[in-house]
């Protein structure tokens, strides 16, 4: 069921408590080095701050230790990085639920913004303390979940908070809804044919998407390293390809599983030293030279997947066909993201990698939905429910 959004409540004169994921990457120096995270929350903090409502937000950033303040991990650099998208002042309060927070959350006016400090250098983040959850569950009015990114955990600020809340309101923002949207509703029923297109390095990271995909999908086609311990389940040869010699029995029981719906490459584009430099050619899957390694589909196995994506109504990508980040083994990978691009199917972009190759390629535009998680956006793919979106009202 659909969950109550931002949209959905009236912010005037209210505090909202926002979970939000600056989790932004810095240099050595601090200065943040990519401020999408922050931008993505944009449209939820600035429908709150419009409305008149008193705004704070709290977020993670890097893994301290959960034991007090560490400099590197303060979210002072993004409290100011905030003010200058919004052009507006916005407090900094130097600890989480302490005496400066409160202090700050007191003295909040209608349209204004507060950036708690790290909510991981409270142990009670990690453990789920009730009690750190209640301080902060006390201040607001309205919870908003827009941390889609961490959605798949259940720190206190994603579930103590929300479940403390009791009977006040608790909704996703807009990030968090979108995702949701296409990660969970439009796959779940899918227009047809819904194809997967699955990549990457390993088999073991990806075992319950495929499983989960498996059930839901037409067609699960697999490119990337994963595709040789699939070859390996088939009897082929894959040199010193990357595989998951301890994961061929369970790529032949999704052999098994998938049938027909399960679609392997038919030929390999190998090299015999790890560089875009190295001598190339081009093997029948399943047919690795001894001291050659695979980097790539093939030519023919990107044609038949450009084919196919091209016939879907729905599509959904996670992970590399090859080395992308190598030319030219990134070609398998460059096709599947143009047939991803041309087609006119609701293309649906999993986090991480995939995510990263198509907004390099300048295909980000030409597709549904790009995701913002990487782990979140696997668990959902899985088709894992998550608590910290669960205990949210529905609309
Ligand atoms: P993942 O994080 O599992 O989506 O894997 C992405 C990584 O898999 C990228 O860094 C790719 O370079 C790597 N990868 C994909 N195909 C291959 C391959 N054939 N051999 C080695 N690494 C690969």
């Amino acid at each position: 069921m659909a969950k109550k959004t931002i949209a959905d409540v009236d912010p005037k004169g209210k505090v909202v408590l926002m979970r939000v994921d600056f989790n932004v990457p810095q240099d050595d120096s601090g200065a943040i080095t990519d401020d999408r995270r922050i931008r993505m929350a944009m449209p939820s903090i600035e429908s709150v701050v419009k409305r008149g409502g008193k705004l704070i937000l709290m977020s993670h950033l890097g893994r301290p230790k959960g034991n007090g303040p560490e400099p590197k991990y303060t979210l002072a650099p993004t409290a100011k990085r905030l003010g200058e998208l919004l052009q507006q002042d916005v407090a900094f309060a130097s600890d989480t639920v302490g005496a400066d927070a409160e202090t700050k959350v007191a003295s909040l006016q209608e349209g204004e913004v507060l950036v708690l400090e790290n909510v991981r250098f409270n142990e009670g983040e990690k453990t789920g303390d009730a009690g750190f959850a209640a301080k902060l569950a006390g201040w607001a009015d309205i919870y908003c979940n827009d941390a889609f990114g961490t959605c798949h955990r259940t720190d206190a600020s994603m579930l103590a908070v929300p479940l403390a809340m009791g009977s006040k309101d608790k909704v996703v923002g807009f990030l968090v809804a979108k995702e949701i949207q296409y990660l969970s509703d439009t796959i779940s029923a899918p227009e047809r044919p819904f194809v997967a297109i699955l990549g990457g390095a390993k088999v073991s990271d990806k075992i319950n998407v495929i499983n989960n995909l498996l059930g839901i999908c037409d067609k699960v086609l697999i490119g990337g390293a994963m595709a040789y311990t699939f070859s390996l389940a088939r009897g082929g040869k894959v040199g010193k390809s990357l595989v998951e010699l301890d994961k061929v029995e369970l790529a032949k029981e999704l052999i098994a599983k998938g049938g027909d719906k399960l679609v392997l490459p038919v030929d390999t584009h190998c090299g015999d030293a790890f560089s875009g430099n190295c001598n190339k050619q081009v093997v029948a899957a399943g047919h690795i030279p001894d001291g050659w390694e695979g980097f790539d589909i093939g030519p023919e196995t990107a044609q038949q997947y450009a084919e196919l994506l091209h016939s879907a109504k729905t599509v959904v990508w996670n992970g590399p066909m090859g080395v992308f980040e190598m030319p030219p083994f990134d070609s398998g990978t460059k096709r599947v993201a143009k047939a991803i691009a041309d087609s006119s199917a609701t293309s649906i972009i999993g986090g991480g990698d995939s995510a990263a190759a198509i907004e390099q390629l300048g295909f980000a535009d030409q597709v549904t939905h790009v995701s913002t998680g990487g782990g979140a956006s696997l668990s959902m793919l899985e088709g894992e429910r998550f608590q910290a979106v669960d205990v949210l009202d529905d609309k």
